[in-house]
């Protein structure tokens, strides 16, 4: 395929890409349909003394191992042929060069390449995550939030007095960065039991087939069921001295050792609470360690792995929060499994010496759209399509 084909949809100027080892997250800039007008050959013209545009951020995310849903999804939603994008001093804008980060953007490179005509342009990945969180910290109203007790309560964030901060981003694996400021950071650690395990050991021992069924099931499912707690050690009283709870998890999967059960014995629900607990807890304690490493206050915490779970955020700030004796929060945030693909996305303006990448608003409604296979191929070219909020925004058209 020639690669001058394709060329971005009516209203989408720029796409972005964050492939990892489990997920592909796309954010693309959809344009307000009013900042285009068609000229008499068919293509689409950014009107005169408009190349400031108006528009949103969109999201969507699609698993590594279906690739090829990723693949249509961008060539039916995305490019789109023949009519390209038409700068007002009348040159094309076809940006097959698109910027991608994570691991996949050397992986796929060719079959992106190969199958689409894009090119990628490659940003590093932790680059990219640190300039994702500073852009939704600084920028987006409402997106960082802590999560104790069941509250949900949202943290303004003072430009001033954002750094440092550590930052926990756990994908298949954990990275952990101490951000010092724009371009100021460090990899201080990591862990690789991240989400990759949950979801890897989950399948293993639950029998399930995706993320969602793990989560449903965790949901019902009864921790202490498996879970070694120091109440079962101590004869159901509590460890006072060193101020352990009787329902403080002593060993996570413990009773397993003297249950004299089969893993067939147990409810694949309690299983997945027990693992879900078990990943968050340790994610928790050895971020909590690391902000003290370094004095850190702060632990924003980041990745598709959280997903916005009420269980899983609760067992992270416990588990901060216990650790710290409440000197140290723990906060997340909204556009947490972004983070990589956003900081690709605005290295377009970092390049074009151009920083309007502006969101002036925040929508409220929360669009979730599964890409499955029928969807993708009878989607309208020009179909919002996200998979978290979208943000909406302005900027330049260079
Ligand atoms: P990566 O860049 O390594 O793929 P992500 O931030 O995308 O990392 O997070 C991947 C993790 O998110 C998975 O290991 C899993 O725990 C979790 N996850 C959330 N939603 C899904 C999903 N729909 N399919 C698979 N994993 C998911």
């Amino acid at each position: 395929m020639d690669p001058q084909d394709f060329r971005f949809s009516t209203q989408i100027s720029h796409l972005a890409l964050d492939i990892g080892g489990t997920l592909i997250k796309l954010v693309y800039f959809s344009a307000n349909g009013d900042n285009f007008e068609e000229s008499s050959d068919g293509s689409i013209v950014v009107r005169s003394g408009c190349s400031v545009v108006e528009g949103r951020l969109c999201f969507a995310k699609f698993e590594t191992r279906k690739i090829d849903d990723c693949l249509e999804f961008i060539r039916f939603n995305i490019l789109h042929h023949s009519s390209g994008v038409k700068h007002p001093n009348g040159t094309a804008m076809d940006k097959l060069s698109v910027k991608a980060t994570g691991g996949g953007a050397f992986r796929f490179a060719d079959l992106f390449k190969e199958k689409l005509g894009i090119l990628f342009d490659k940003e590093d990945e932790m680059h990219c995550l640190v300039v994702g969180a500073n852009f939704l910290l600084k920028t987006v109203p409402r997106e960082a939030f802590t999560y104790l007790d069941g509250q949900k309560e949202f943290v303004q964030i003072d430009h001033n007095d954002l750094y440092p901060y550590l930052l926990v981003n756990i994908g298949s694996g954990v990275s952990m960065i101490k951000v010092d400021g724009d371009g100021e950071y460090e990899r201080i650690s990591g862990t690789s039991l991240g989400g990759g395990t949950f979801l890897g050991l989950g399948k293993l021992l639950t029998k399930c087939k995706s993320f969602d069924e793990l989560l449903e099931l965790s949901h019902h499912g009864n921790n202490r069921v498996i879970d070694m707690l120091v109440g079962d050690i101590y004869g159901g009283t509590d460890y006072s001295k060193i101020g352990l709870s009787s329902t403080a998890i002593a060993s996570s999967f413990g009773k397993a050792i003297s249950d004299g059960k089969e893993l067939e014995d147990y409810q694949p629900e309690d299983v997945a609470r027990s693992l879900l607990r078990m990943i968050s807890n340790n994610i928790g304690q050895i971020a909590y360690l690391n902000a003290l490493r370094f004095g850190l206050k702060r632990i924003f915490f980041g990745g598709f792995f959280i997903r916005g779970l009420e269980y899983t955020m609760d067992t992270i700030s416990v588990a901060v929060h216990f650790w710290s004796r409440g000197e140290a929060k723990a906060l997340f945030l909204r556009h947490e499994g972004f983070l990589g693909a956003l900081g690709a996305f605005t290295s377009y303006e970092t390049q074009s010496h151009n920083n309007d990448l502006k969101s002036y608003h925040h929508t409220v409604e929360r669009e979730i759209v599964n890409c499955s296979d029928d969807k993708i191929r009878h989607m309208p070219v020009t179909a919002n399509l996200n998979d978290g909020e979208t943000i909406e925004c302005s900027i330049n058209l260079v």
